[in-house]
């Protein structure tokens, strides 16, 4: 009998769908891919010649569990000139992704029995990782615009809630939060004392005027306080390389060090090495990124919004459109009824050969997530295909 932790984890709500997905590939159907949260471009040339270097150089054996000092060195350097926060080395911690610093940081934070506070829609894993500690989270919903709703963060705490778990820019709904809610948050904290684990993997991929801001920046209290999670895949383009890190304080980032000791002992070595050059030497080609990203974005809440019931918020990050589907739930094809964002998703697969994924998978129904981490030609084609489907809905 598997053990009731692992009996309680709920599978990937979209792993049926890319079951489908490749089964019309295999059939030589050419589906186009927004639903994928990785960007399409390549890891940057000096990021592989540095690992290749640091190979050859035979840096292939176990680092300090909690990473590299030249590593951990680059990660605060970065942090100073991007976020304007002041971490010595032994405040951080190397991981193997961010998905790994953010489990390490809930488990070292999270008891049976507590709660953390997480507004919705939101990445699925965080509910799935806190209720492996055997805490809960409490999900609550950020406003329509999908900007945090801090009013009812702060009705949301009681005497469980142990922290405040936040994504900014945001999957799946590309919001990015502004200063003045961020303050009102880091309030709220610290008036209930409670942690802050702030997310920040999408934090280079801003548009327009908005402006990423790391919340541990904003008070002394806050920076002691926040757990910041942080990594390359999105920002680099290293989603397979696995390098995330945690900035935290001191007696945090000892805990997190102790407890991935146990589990993975160090992100891999010459990955550390490549990602110093990672941190510090891609600006150039970031830049480049952001600017593709930022003219799909256009482009594709452009054609989203043209089609008729379907609503859109312009959000300014990450590489996501969450838009409002829910006119079309209730409509038929073939006498199929559309009932809810899965069905709507599964109906986008078959009549438009689009893979998107389905708004209830991140706790918001009548929805769907479009990442534009695709060509602007396979958007076009992708939305001519989809704007022709919905014409079949009656
Ligand atoms: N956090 C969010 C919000 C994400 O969307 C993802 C990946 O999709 C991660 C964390 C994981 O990042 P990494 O690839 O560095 O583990």
């Amino acid at each position: 009998m598997l053990s009731k932790r692992i009996r309680n984890i709920t599978p990937s709500a979209t792993s049926a769908m890319l079951t489908k997905v490749a089964e019309l590939r295999a059939a030589g159907v050419n589906v186009i891919g927004f639903n994928v949260g990785e960007p399409d471009f390549p890891t940057p040339r000096k990021v592989v010649d540095a690992c290749e270097k640091a190979l050859e150089e035979g840096k292939t054996k176990y680092t300090p569990f909690n990473g590299l000092g030249l590593a951990k060195e680059a990660v605060c350097r970065k942090l100073k000139k991007d976020n304007g926060l002041d971490y010595e080395p032994s405040q951080i911690v190397i991981s193997t992704g961010a998905k790994q610093a953010l489990t390490n940081a809930i488990f070292a934070i999270c008891d049976e029995g507590d709660e953390v506070i997480i507004p919705t829609p939101c990445y699925v894993s965080y509910v799935e990782v806190i209720k492996l500690t055997g805490a809960s989270a409490v999900l609550v919903p950020s406003n329509e615009d999908f900007s945090l709703n801090v009013k009812k963060i702060a009705d949301a705490v009681t005497p469980r809630t142990k922290a405040i778990l936040i994504n900014t820019p945001n999957n799946p709904t590309g919001a990015v939060y502004t200063e003045p809610d961020l303050k009102a948050l880091g309030e709220v904290a610290e008036k209930n004392g409670l942690y802050v684990i702030a997310d920040e993997v999408y934090e280079k991929l801003v548009y327009g005027s908005a402006k990423h801001v790391s919340i541990a920046c904003l008070s002394p209290w806050l920076l002691d306080h926040t757990v910041t999670v942080n990594g390359l895949s999105k920002a680099c383009s290293m989603t397979g390389w696995r390098f995330g890190y945690t900035a935290t304080n001191k007696e945090m980032a000892k805990a997190i060090s102790s407890l991935q000791a146990h589990m993975t002992s160090c992100s891999t070595s010459f990955v550390q090495y490549a990602a110093i050059t990672g941190l510090e030497e891609c600006e150039a080609e970031i830049t480049e990124m952001v600017a593709a990203f930022k003219e799909r974005r256009d482009y594709l809440h452009a054609r989203l919004t043209s089609m008729p019931g379907i609503t859109c918020t312009l959000a300014d990050g990450a590489f996501y459109l969450m838009p409002h589907v829910d006119a079309y739930l209730g409509k038929s094809c073939n006498g199929r009824k559309i009932e809810t964002s899965f069905d709507f998703a599964e109906f986008l697969l078959e009549h438009a050969h689009i893979a998107v994924v389905a708004g209830d998978a991140f706790i918001m129904p009548g929805t769907v997530r479009l990442a534009y981490s695709t060509s602007m030609d396979n958007i076009k084609k992708g939305m001519d295909a989809m704007e022709q489907a919905l014409k079949l809905l009656k």
